[in-house]
């Protein structure tokens, strides 16, 4: 009877135990930079402006060192291609760089990137702890249909994706090889 009941609560525990917000060891893979990175971009969350086109989309998650200690203070910069696939590399349109809560979080609110020849969809991110180095690398969408086409996409690099009453919520964790 009592092992019923120990055995119905593991279960209980295990059911109520979120997904692994990190793994230690597991670190974030890098993605080349690629040719449209522009440094010095508008620290700011939301990259979104008055009528810009796109699904909404809003990205959460945290920063950790390898040993999953969380890093706050940790620098994000995004850059990305609007819902056609276009960059502006004449100004800062669609990127922007902040830094981690107390807690590790960030939340950048943004559209979904489109198609640009070659490539299937991607956000380009640089982060960094603080004296830390940096790691450049992209996220991918599940169930973009080039993804498997594309020889930069990494399923370690996906977002997990749902949808909301406004458009798409993605979450991240970045793991750093950083102590
Ligand atoms: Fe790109």
């Amino acid at each position: 009877m009592f092992g019923l009941l120990g055995t119905f609560l593991a279960l209980f525990a295990l059911a109520q135990t979120p997904p692994a917000s990190c793994v230690a060891g597991q670190i974030t893979p890098p993605v080349t930079e690629g040719p449209f990175y522009k440094a010095g971009s508008p620290q700011r969350t939301s990259l979104l402006e008055p009528g810009m086109a796109g699904t909404k989309l809003t990205i959460t998650g945290q920063v950790f060192t390898r040993g999953c200690r969380p890093v706050a203070g940790a620098w994000l910069d995004f850059w990305q291609a609007d819902a056609q696939g276009k960059y502006d590399n004449a100004g800062y349109r669609l990127r922007g760089h902040q830094v981690t809560d107390g807690t590790a979080r960030y939340t950048l609110l943004t559209v979904m990137p489109g198609e640009y020849p070659g490539r299937t969809p991607h956000i380009h991110v640089k982060v960094r702890a603080p004296n830390g180095p940096v790691l450049t690398t992209q996220l991918y969408f599940p169930g973009a249909r080039q993804n498997q086409g594309d020889m930069l996409f990494r399923q370690e690099l996906l977002l997990q994706i749902r949808d909301t009453a406004t458009g798409k919520a993605g979450t991240f964790n970045f793991v750093l090889d950083s102590e």
